[in-house]
């Protein structure tokens, strides 16, 4: 069975997930992170869960305009990092 891939900003720590192999619990507390995204593994039996990769600019801008905080939050550092970015390379 393959992962479920879920979008970042649709992704809740705190609603539990189902594995086939009985085990179910909250993600957050198994989640591993890589470079791009990061997975929900079955702490029982090994399996991927869940796949969430990380947002691009895109979608944080998408979900910064229905008003997700956590978006919002996210694209003002994006910004920010930009402008000084921009000061050091520039
Ligand atoms: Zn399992």
């Amino acid at each position: 069975m393959a992962a479920k891939q879920v979008n970042y900003y649709d992704y809740d720590r705190s609603k539990p997930v189902e594995c086939r192999c009985g085990w179910s619990g909250q993600p957050g507390a198994y989640e591993d992170y890589f470079h791009e995204l990061l997975d929900v593994t079955c702490p029982r039996c090994d399996t991927m869960l869940l796949i969430v990769p990380y947002p691009t600019r895109a979608q944080t801008e998408e979900a910064a305009a229905t008003g997700n905080e956590e978006a919002i939050a996210e694209l003002e550092q994006i910004e920010e990092r930009e402008r000084t970015t921009g000061e050091d390379e520039e």
